[in-house]
């Protein structure tokens, strides 16, 4: 992606100044979403603070104890029914308001084994014990802890606004996203008998794009990713004496140069495809060939079909490889992570696009294919269910104008998963709770006493 795009997400404003980022000015007709948003300053102090404590105090996947007691905590504040430790620490919130449609909102809630850097004044300083127990340093490095202030602000309008929809609202938050088995987890452990079943999922992503922006995308938005661990077994012998061994760190580097053919030789130019080799594992000491290399790799793929192409690609390569070396046994292959596929269904999405551009005017954008992944598809694919999954902006805009107009996008602008990655608070925060509310009220049933405007729908 060339910068003169804009930020690293593709979600891009040509001029900033056209859209006017005064709360409350960009809606132009009154509507169910305007009526539940007169609300909003209501939420915005209490969802601030929860939000600078999330991000102060982050919490590995699957270990979100204290922040899932903390939102369970806010529901009933908000007197929402919850449901708590759904899949280990995922918290549900139900929201019964009549006959009507079921709407699955979804809010991720585990942050990063990062040391943050960003020098906030509520920055993380927390470390935690790791899967393979080691300390590491934890930051939300990912905007989950906006994602999570954003849904219980919208919880606690819609639970208070309950005269402008009927139906039912599932307000769910789920662990464990950036390890791809989070919305798993929550299925298994029988999410299906804890809520109704959803007739539609939606739920939103922080972005490095200008803050105030909302960007959506019908069809494949973001990539299958799968990552593999791969163990090449060499010969170990003394430095001294090549001629006795088997080199799996010569092999090794054969193996990384010659994977990078798969997406520049093998895959056509109109196709997206990623494969990244992350890890390099191999030896001890300089004058002892080890006996075996291990590499991971992870691979981003936009349909089933090319998924299985360059993983068979990538089989190929290696077993050939280790073949021309002269390998003692074949390399052990292991898929250790995988994420499905984000594919917006085109109906939910020209709704919600339809919402957003009568609600955010100039300020809701097409969203690029991302080439980053996500379990959230998951959920409404076990219950059959359409989704739409969209982003939002949590950069500066006058960071991320001046970053363009100067070509320094990809220095200056700091992208998810990056130690210095944070959404500023304003306006990301009050887009986060807008974007869900009128998607929502897109998705939710309108009273009959409720006027709505042409084109709301
Ligand atoms: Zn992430
Ligand atoms: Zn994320």
């Amino acid at each position: 992606m060339s910068t003169d795009t804009n930020a690293a997400s593709g979600l891009t404003s040509d001029d900033l100044s056209k859209y006017n980022r005064e709360m409350g000015t960009s809606s132009p007709t009154s509507s169910p979403a305007t009526s539940v948003l007169s609300g909003l300053q209501t939420v915005r102090g209490w969802a601030t603070e929860f939000y600078r404590d999330l991000h102060a105090h982050p919490e590995l996947s699957h270990q979100e104890h204290a922040t899932a007691s903390k939102v369970a905590e806010r529901l009933r504040a908000s007197g929402i029914e919850v449901h708590s430790e759904v899949g280990g620490t995922g918290v549900v919130g139900i929201v019964r308001n009549g006959e009507g449609p079921k709407v699955l909102l979804r809010a991720d809630m585990d942050a990063l084994p990062i040391a943050e850097a960003t020098g906030l004044d509520y920055a993380s300083h927390a470390t935690a014990t790791d899967g393979d127990g080691n300390e590491v340093s934890v930051m939300h490095a990912c905007g989950h802890d906006m994602h999570v202030a954003c849904l219980l602000g919208v919880a606690h309008l819609l639970a208070t606004a309950r005269d402008v929809w009927v139906g039912t609202l599932i307000a769910l938050f789920q662990p464990a996203e950036e390890t791809g088995d989070g919305a798993r987890s929550m299925l298994d452990a029988n999410l299906a008998k804890v809520i109704p079943t959803p007739d539609v999922a939606l739920a939103q992503h922080v972005l490095p794009a200008p803050s105030g922006l909302v960007g959506t995308n019908a069809g494949p938005t973001l990539s299958a990713s799968d990552s593999m661990r791969i163990t090449l077994h060499g010969r170990g012998a003394h430095g001294s004496m090549p001629q006795a061994s088997v080199d799996p760190v010569v092999l090794a580097a054969l193996v990384v140069v010659r994977l990078q053919t798969v997406v520049a030789r093998e895959t056509s130019p109109g196709e997206r495809v990623v494969v990244t080799v992350g890890s390099i594992q191999a030896g001890t000491k300089s004058n002892v060939i080890p006996d075996h290399a291990v590499i991971e790799l992870n691979i981003r793929t936009y349909s089933e079909q090319t998924r299985t192409s360059v993983l068979d690609a990538i089989r190929r390569i290696v077993d050939a490889e280790c073949q021309a070396s002269g390998c003692p046994k074949p390399a052990d292959f292991e898929l250790i992570d995988r994420f499905p596929l984000t594919d917006n269904d085109p109906d939910t999405t020209a709704k919600v696009a339809a919402a957003f551009a009568s609600y955010f005017g100039e300020r809701s954008r097409p969203l690029p294919m991302q080439t980053a992944s996500e379990d959230f598809s998951d959920i409404p694919n076990a219950f059959g269910v359409p989704y739409c999954y969209w982003g939002i902006g949590g950069i500066d805009p006058d960071t991320d104008r001046k970053a363009e107009l100067q070509g320094r996008v990809a220095q200056d602008i700091p992208v998810n998963h990056s130690a210095y990655f944070a959404p500023v608070i304003q306006p990301t925060l009050d887009t986060g709770i807008e974007a869900m509310v009128v998607a929502a009220l897109a998705s939710l049933g309108k009273p009959d006493s409720i006027d709505v405007p042409q084109g709301q729908t």
